[in-house]
């Protein structure tokens, strides 16, 4: 389901090629994320200087909001090779080992979603990040006796790992990233610079109010803000001689069943169980997720952190509690202790 929403934060299948045309290439072509980008300027400068790998960097924040796009940064502003894969794409060990001993002299290793690479895989890592070595068991005839272990130097590398949830991750690897950015939620303001960028790539006039409109309805997240406006490219395109007009904006927001605040559809589910079924919480997680028929997962990854941010929803030690500005946005009556009084 979670595939089929517009304004998922997740990368879709159209996105993928798209996406690559928008990403911006260098650090002064990202926009917003300031503190993020101070403090990589600096350590990627004080790297090269030396002439060393940068250490390793832990990126983290909601879907959507340019890890991805930061890691190939990295690597491009430190003219190193990037190698890309996924923390659920590494099977067994022996498939990150394997990566590891190939990767060259210098490069970057991007792992998207590294809070989901399993146990075994992640204890290849703390020798490869702590002392550029991997430790390799040698078996005779089974793992018994005779078995020996033998370490290998690996080249200096960089690891960036990318994850939607630090919290996630075990302790023992977090404690191996010598850098860790949390980024942000976009302002509008920032949110309105990529729009107007990404309008100019995709070669289509946009208004400023449209920009504006678009900006404060995409959920704080660029990939979101990208993925409506070649939307609403096509409805000018169909209905405006090509011009996002505020007009345009406002009608196609409307049928792609976006509100003034950015929710969809599915956000708004969320809320209306929460407040309805649920009297307002607190409620678990996981009953709030078999509710909406959505893995927990995907409630705590995507739905929630812009639900949370904007004061919808609270996170308590009991569960998941809808605010009185959650009850407002759906036009329920306020009041404490639930939708039907405690
Ligand atoms: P994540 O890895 O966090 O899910 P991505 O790096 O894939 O997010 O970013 C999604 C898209 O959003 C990118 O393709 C890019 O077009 C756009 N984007 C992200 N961050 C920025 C930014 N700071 N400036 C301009 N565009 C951005």
């Amino acid at each position: 389901m979670e595939e089929d929403r517009l304004v998922s934060r997740q990368e879709r299948a159209e996105d993928i090629e798209i996406e690559a045309g928008l990403r911006p290439r260098t650090l002064g072509e990202y926009i917003g994320q300031r503190p993020v980008k101070a403090q990589l300027e600096v350590f990627i400068r004080a790297a090269r200087e030396r002439s060393e790998v940068m250490d390793h960097v832990l990126l983290y924040g909601p879907p959507g909001l340019g890890k991805t796009t930061l890691a190939h940064i990295i690597a491009r502003e430190m003219d190193a090779p990037i190698r890309v894969t996924s923390g659920p794409a590494i099977e067994r060990p022996a498939d990150l080992a394997s990566i590891l001993t190939r990767l060259e002299p210098g490069g970057v290793l991007f792992i998207d979603e590294i809070h989901r690479l399993a146990r075994p895989s992640e204890e290849v890592l703390y020798p490869a990040m702590e002392d550029g070595a991997l430790d390799v068991v040698l078996g005779g005839k089974g793992k018994g006796l005779g078995a020996q272990s033998m370490r290998i130097s690996l080249p200096p590398f960089t690891i960036v790992g990318a994850t939607t949830r630090a919290g996630l991750l075990t302790s023992p690897l977090r404690d191996r990233f010598g850098i860790t950015l949390r980024l942000e939620f976009y302002p509008e303001e920032d949110l309105g610079q990529v729009i107007v960028r990404a309008a100019g790539l995709l070669g289509v006039a946009i208004e400023k109010e449209a920009v504006a409109m678009l900006a404060a309805r995409s959920r704080g997240t660029p990939r979101i803000a990208n993925r409506v406006l070649r939307r609403l490219r096509d409805f000018a395109q169909v209905r405006a001689g090509g011009v996002i007009t505020e007009a345009v904006a406002e009608e196609g927001l409307k049928l792609l069943g976006i509100d003034k605040r950015g929710l969809d559809a599915s956000d708004r589910r969320y809320l209306a169980v929460l407040a309805g079924q649920f009297q307002g919480g607190p409620v678990g997680v996981e009953t709030l997720a078999a509710a909406l028929s959505e893995e927990s997962e995907t409630l705590e990854d995507v739905l929630e952190p812009y639900l949370l941010q904007e004061g919808f929803i609270e996170r308590t030690p009991r569960g998941r509690q809808v605010t009185a500005a959650g009850r407002s946005h759906l036009g329920i009556p306020g009041g404490t202790g639930g939708l039907f009084g405690s």
